[in-house]
């Protein structure tokens, strides 16, 4: 298969869509960034790898990060880490608050904000430095010493961060945080401010292809089947309230974020990243959508 006449098919298809719908505004930051860019980065399992486009900028992560922190917890506390929240698709928004109100304080999933907070919760407790010991990860993850945090953009979204701040009073409330309050939204901002690059993304995302593998990274072990599940939770509520558009029309699983980013696997296949910062309504890249709905199309190669 000639992968990179593929990615360049792709992008021909998806360049009309330039121009629809906006970057992420409400973090100060986010609204700084050249809305128009796009990259994609495809890592095959036999290490070949293909790019396109500006797949060597850097952007925010943000909600990708949660696939990290869900490791990271996983690797800590194990199975517990269950009686804290679920494992079932939202189908509400990510920073939804009411959905936490009528089920007393237990986030429906790792992936939605409040989730995550848990998990912020969880690294605060048991890591003497979880800032340091999350950023090693996800440099180790992705093979490149140089990622880090935009302290920049995390300051900016915690100087409005109303409604993460809500999340996180409504889960001690519940008493399902342990930790200061300010001290679990600043983690949980910083892990989102992560930049990294489409390449760097499919680089890290491939470790969790290899899901016939036990996974060991860094300070950081996972069984096959605890990965197994971190993939199947990305299946199910990788993308908001949109997990079932997104699986019905890419069928892979993956995680996206408010950045324009999302990483995608097909387990013992391939990690893929797209990157283009104009967002749908529910808060998902519209041409990073549009090109992995295109490429699973046109490789047949989707899980399904
Ligand atoms: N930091 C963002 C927030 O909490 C992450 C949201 C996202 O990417 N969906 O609002």
């Amino acid at each position: 298969m000639d992968y990179q006449k593929i990615l360049e098919n792709i992008y021909s298809e998806v360049l009309p869509l330039r121009g629809e719908g906006e970057q992420a505004d409400y973090i100060p930051a986010l609204a700084q960034v050249n809305p128009d860019q796009f990259g994609i980065s495809l890592r095959l399992m036999d290490g070949r790898g293909f790019e396109l486009g500006d797949s060597a900028v850097r952007f925010s992560i943000q909600s990708i990060s949660k696939v990290f922190a869900l490791s990271i917890a996983v690797s800590l506390v194990g199975e517990n880490l269950w009686e804290r929240m679920g494992k079932e698709p939202s189908g509400s928004s990510f920073n939804s608050l009411f959905q936490l109100e009528l089920e007393k304080g237990i986030p429906r999933n790792p992936f939605v904000n409040a989730g995550a907070l848990v998990l912020a919760d969880i690294m605060l407790s048991r890591l003497e430095d979880p800032e340091g010991f999350f950023i090693d990860f996800v440099r180790t993850l992705a093979g490149n010493p140089g990622i880090d945090y935009n302290r920049n953009v995390a300051e900016s979204e915690l100087s409005t961060a109303y409604l993460n701040a809500a999340i996180v009073n409504l889960l001690k409330y519940h008493r399902n945080i342990d930790n200061d309050i300010r001290d679990v939204l600043r983690l949980y901002t910083y892990m989102c401010s992560v930049e990294m690059s489409c390449a760097e993304l499919s680089d890290a995302f491939v470790c969790y292809a290899r899901s016939n593998e036990p996974f060991s990274h860094g300070n950081v072990r996972l069984t096959k089947s605890q990965v197994k599940r971190i993939n199947s939770i990305m299946q199910t509520c990788g993308f908001y309230d949109e997990a079932g558009e997104f699986s019905f029309l890419v069928g892979l699983p993956g995680k996206s974020g408010v950045g324009g980013g999302i990483a995608a696997i097909y387990p013992s296949r391939y990690s893929i990243a797209v990157w283009s910062p104009r967002l749908n309504s529910r808060g998902n890249s519209i041409m990073g959508m549009k090109a992995l709905e295109l490429f699973t199309t046109e490789t047949s190669e989707s899980i399904f």
